[in-house]
Parts: structure tokens; C-alpha cells; sequence
């Protein structure tokens, strides 16, 4: 066989992205709405994809989704962009902000994905670490961005995996002090109720993002938006893939934010599970839990790799993260329905209990 010469070297230290999705009873591991979507949403968005032309390209920029998203948040349609997933966004953002010779701040640990596509972009990762309570070492990252050679910033609020929110207070001093791009990612922003998106009028280096993903049950359609000054969101739509939101996707997305409204029940019993969960987790010895804003909760214990294994055992999938740096002995569990965080929290205890007797 004809050999092809090496990939890019950029590509050396970069893992395939594994979800590390596997087949179970209880899926508590990707931080997805644990409702699908009910039967009229399904039935309009069936009815309307009966009329859609498959033959025609969609229209590039989802004006139609672009322009409900932009009202609702009280913004232009320019100041909105559509992306294939939140993914795609944060991606364009490290092509448009990023490069050669170009500097991201992370704070690790965080979600994975920015540090990936700084790289990917060939743009250098300067990493303050978050505290070992997970919070933002919000004193290092303001030094350090004073420095004045920062191009963009990624803060992850609610952090994935940890689940806190940084502050508003930081964040506002963090804009003030820098003319970095600013990424606030807020994809779990429908959990944790609070945004920065008031300051995107007086802040031009503000970017925020969000997602169809999580709290509306998109996760498999693939739909998230960022919300930004106008000037930004020209600069990303010059380095995104013109019909990375197809018509489906956004006919689907259409259909679910116009009916926005009867996801309100879901996400308040998603957070009271969130909080019952917790307030259990607490009372278990040897394990810790952090408090969270998002739909998981991220939890310490002694032996990770074999409580991850016996819940699996159990039919019960959470998120493995005890060999990420700064996560060692951690998992994350996403909040499911009811039966299935109360067959979480039976056997997390059973484990915690048998193992503490041993
Ligand atoms: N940001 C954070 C913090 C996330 O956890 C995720 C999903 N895991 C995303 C962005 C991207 O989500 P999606 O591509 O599904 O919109």
C-alpha cells in the first residue's frame, strides 16, 4: 500500500474526542435534558419538515431562529450567530481569535474543548489553574491578563464539570481590564439563571454562548448560538463553514424555541433534583460533592475507577474524569428523572457503605 506522510503536528498530543458513551439502562453521563421532547413539538417539526425543498442550500445564517433569539434577548440579529452545536462556535471563536503567534487563557479544569481547538489553531494555551474548591483564582487571571498579550479568554459559567458559576464581579472587572475576547460559555445558563448578557451593550469584548443542547433537549440535533457585538460576530462568520446549520436542524430549533416555554417545568424539576441529590451526596462519608448551578454535580471519592465500574454494573452511566488532570478520584453524574438519581444514590451508597465497612 502507497504510505501518506504525517498529519499536521499540531495534531501529536490531541486524543480523539470520546464522549465515552456507552449502552445503559440510566444515562447520567453527558449532562443531556433527561425528557425528550413531547409528542405536538415532535408533531409540528414532523409536519414541518413534510414541506422543506431537501434540494436547496439552508440559509447560511438561520435567519429566521437568528432573529427570535436576537428579540427574545433583546439584541439585533446581528449581534446572534448560529452554529452546527456549541462546539462549532467555540472552534470558530479559537480560528477568529486565535492563531499563530496568538494566546488563549484557560482555567483548568474546565471543558476540554478549548484547550483542544487552541491548539488545533495553533494558538498558544496559557492555563491559570481554579483552586482546589474548583473556583476561578480570580486574582492570577487578572494579573496575568494585565499583562496586556491575552486575545481571548475562555470561562466556562457554569463550569463543566464542576458546576459553579464564576462571579459576575469578577467577570465585569475581568472586561474592564482587558480588551481580550471574553468567551462566557453558558451552555447550562437555563439551570443556573444568571448571565452576563445585560453587559453585552457596554462590553464590545463580551462574547457569550449557549446551547439547544442541554436544557431543550437538542443535544442530538445539534443547535447553539453565540450573542456578541456586532463587529465580533462578523469577524466569526468569516472563518465558519457557510451551512454548518442545516435546514432540519433549523426548523427543529425553530419549533422548540417557540415553544421555549414548556421547558420551564422540566428545568425547575431538573434543579430541585439537582439540589436533593446533592443534599444526599453530603450526608455519604468519604464522598465530596460540589455544589453546582448546571444539571450534574461533580463528586470526589477514594476509589473512582471501581465505583464508576460497579455503577456501570448497575446499569447506571456517569462521566469518568478521575484521570484529567486536577480531577483525580472524580466523577460527574448528569441529573436524570427521578427513578433514575434515586438508582444513582442507591448504589453510590451501597458502594460508599460497603467499602467503608471493609
Ligand atoms: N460548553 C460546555 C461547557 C459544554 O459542557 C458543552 C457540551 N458538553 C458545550 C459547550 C457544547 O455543547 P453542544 O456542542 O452540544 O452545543
Amino acid at each position: 500500500m502507497n504510505r501518506v506522510r504525517p498529519s499536521s503536528p499540531r495534531l501529536a498530543n490531541i486524543e480523539p474526542y470520546d464522549p465515552k458513551y456507552l449502552p445503559a439502562e440510566n444515562l447520567l453521563s453527558a449532562n443531556e435534558n433527561p425528557h425528550d421532547i413531547d409528542r405536538p413539538m415532535r408533531q409540528a417539526i414532523i409536519k414541518a419538515i413534510r414541506r422543506v425543498p431537501f434540494n436547496r442550500y439552508p440559509d447560511p445564517l438561520a435567519n429566521e431562529l437568528r432573529g427570535l433569539i436576537a428579540e427574545t434577548n433583546g439584541l439585533e440579529p446581528n449581534q446572534v450567530l448560529m452554529g452546527n452545536g456549541g462546539d462549532e462556535l467555540l472552534l470558530d471563536v479559537a480560528l477568529a481569535w486565535g492563531g499563530n503567534g496568538r494566546k488563549m487563557l484557560n482555567l483548568p479544569p474546565t471543558f476540554s474543548v478549548y484547550e483542544t481547538n487552541a491548539v488545533l489553531s495553533g494558538t498558544e494555551v496559557v492555563s491559570i489553574p481554579r483552586k482546589p474548591d474548583f473556583s476561578i483564582d480570580e486574582d492570577a487571571v487578572l494579573e496575568r491578563v494585565g499583562e496586556g498579550d491575552i486575545d481571548y479568554v475562555m470561562v466556562a459559567s457554569p463550569n463543566n464539570p464542576s458546576g459553579g458559576l464564576a462571579e459576575e464581579e469578577f467577570l465585569l472587572k475581568l472586561l474592564d481590564s482587558t480588551d481580550a475576547l471574553v468567551m462566557v460559555d453558558e451552555a447550562y445558563f437555563e439551570f443556573s439563571r444568571r448571565t452576563m448578557r445585560p453587559y453585552l451593550a457596554s462590553h464590545q469584548n463580551l462574547l457569550i454562548l449557549r446551547t439547544f443542547s442541554k436544557a431543550f433537549s437538542l443535544a442530538g440535533v445539534r443547535v447553539g448560538y453565540l450573542l456578541g457585538d456586532p463587529m465580533v460576530i462578523r469577524e466569526i462568520i468569516k472563518v465558519r463553514q457557510p451551512y454548518s446549520v442545516d435546514v432540519i436542524s433549523q426548523i427543529v430549533a425553530r419549533i422548540i424555541y417557540e415553544n421555549r416555554s414548556r421547558f420551564e417545568k422540566e428545568m425547575l424539576s431538573i434543579i430541585d433534583e439537582r439540589e436533593r441529590m446533592y443534599e444526599a451526596m453530603k450526608t455519604l462519608p468519604s464522598v465530596t460533592v460540589f455544589p453546582s448551578e448546571a444539571n450534574y454535580l461533580l463528586f470526589k471519592v477514594k476509589r473512582a475507577d471501581e465505583l464508576w465500574q460497579y455503577l456501570y454494573d448497575q446499569g447506571i452511566l456517569v462521566r469518568n474524569l478521575s484521570h484529567s488532570p486536577g480531577l483525580e478520584q472524580c466523577l460527574r453524574v448528569s441529573v436524570g428523572l427521578e427513578a433514575q438519581n434515586d438508582a444513582f444514590l442507591t448504589a453510590l451508597r451501597s458502594f460508599i457503605l460497603s467499602k467503608d465497612a471493609e
